[in-house]
């Protein structure tokens, strides 16, 4: 159904949180640090393949940890819960997104959406795919969006090259047999998706395919599975914002993700993906206009979850 309201609605956010200029852009990659602070862009695609958005909504940047929830639906198609969650836990480590933490006993990483889980997922995906694994990962990433998208060169060296934390953090994993040997290899993947190239559009169609269950409501491609979804939706949920998770639940209550380019990408189950732009971020490494953003809309929309406005989406209700 053709709506009218939606794109004032989205223009109407665009320009209230336009002269919002609080954070920093991320410099510890160097290379992410020549982003333009002023940058803002939202896009809205909903889960019956209709887009709505405002600003700098086609102004490429990397994915960075945004990338993560798609990988981490990957690993668990090719090995099975058992192998994944032997290796990552699914509980939020309160923690920063690079901590170095593991979890006590089982040296696990605590999540998928922090670094360490991170990279023992893309670990998982290299020891299955092997040096095909980047062709994978981007084909996978490409349907989602619905066009072919590539690595920024240039990001994904700055990253190689000053990831010290990231190759630390990696070879802890090594030797507590989380990831095998190939661990260079393993690393390397994991900088690479993090520089996936995309725009906040490319984002919320991502999102939009997560809300349709698993399948490109543009393309009409079937990307993930429909359980891998839920999977992935709720490691977002709980865990999708580091050490902000908790605030954002309460506050935006949907599942998301963000990354320290500045992007966060939200979804709501079964109705739309929502995307937003904003180099500039808190000391958490989240975006902080793009929160503001989130959680104005949540509010104007009743998205959350618990909003007694949204009607859920479970089988069950269709059924009374
Ligand atoms: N590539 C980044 C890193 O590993 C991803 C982190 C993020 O977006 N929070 O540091």
């Amino acid at each position: 159904m053709k709506n009218d309201w939606l794109q004032p609605l989205i223009d109407q956010m665009y320009a209230k949180h336009l002269p919002h200029n609080a954070g920093e852009v991320a410099s510890y990659i160097p290379e992410l640090g020549k982003a333009n602070p002023n940058d803002f862009g939202i896009s809205l695609a909903t889960a019956d393949g209709q887009i709505f958005e405002a600003g700098d909504s086609t102004r490429p940047f990397t994915i960075q940890s945004i990338s993560k929830p798609f990988t981490y639906g990957m690993a668990i198609e090719l090995h099975g819960h058992a192998k994944v969650s032997a290796r990552v836990g699914v509980e939020p480590s309160g923690d920063v997104f690079n901590s170095i933490q593991l979890e006590k006993d089982s040296h696990r990483p605590f999540n998928p959406m922090i670094n360490a889980g991170a990279i023992t997922v893309s670990a998982l995906l290299y020891e299955h795919y092997g040096d095909e694994a980047l062709e994978q990962l981007l084909a996978r990433f490409s349907a989602a969006a619905g066009h072919p998208l590539s690595v920024d060169e240039a990001v994904y060296q700055s990253e190689k090259r000053t990831g010290h934390r990231n190759r630390a953090i990696a070879h802890l994993l090594l030797n507590f047999g989380m990831v095998e040997e190939k661990v260079e290899q393993a690393l390397d993947l994991y900088f690479k998706q993090c520089s996936i190239l995309v725009n906040t559009r490319d984002l919320a169609v991502m999102g939009a395919t997560l809300s349709n269950l698993g399948k490109n409501p543009f393309t009409g491609v079937d990307v993930y599975d429909i359980d891998r979804v839920k999977d992935m939706l709720s490691i977002m949920f709980t865990c999708g914002l580091y050490d902000y998770s908790g605030e954002w639940a309460y506050k935006v209550g949907v599942p998301a993700k963000s990354g320290v380019s500045g992007g966060v990408m939200s979804v709501v189950n079964r109705q739309l993906g929502f995307a937003t732009y904003s180099p500039r971020l808190d000391a958490r490494g989240n975006s902080c206009r793009g929160i503001e953003v989130c959680v104005d809309l949540a509010n104007e929309l009743g998205l959350h979850v618990f909003d007694c406005m949204n009607m859920g989406s479970s089988y069950l209700k269709a059924m009374l």
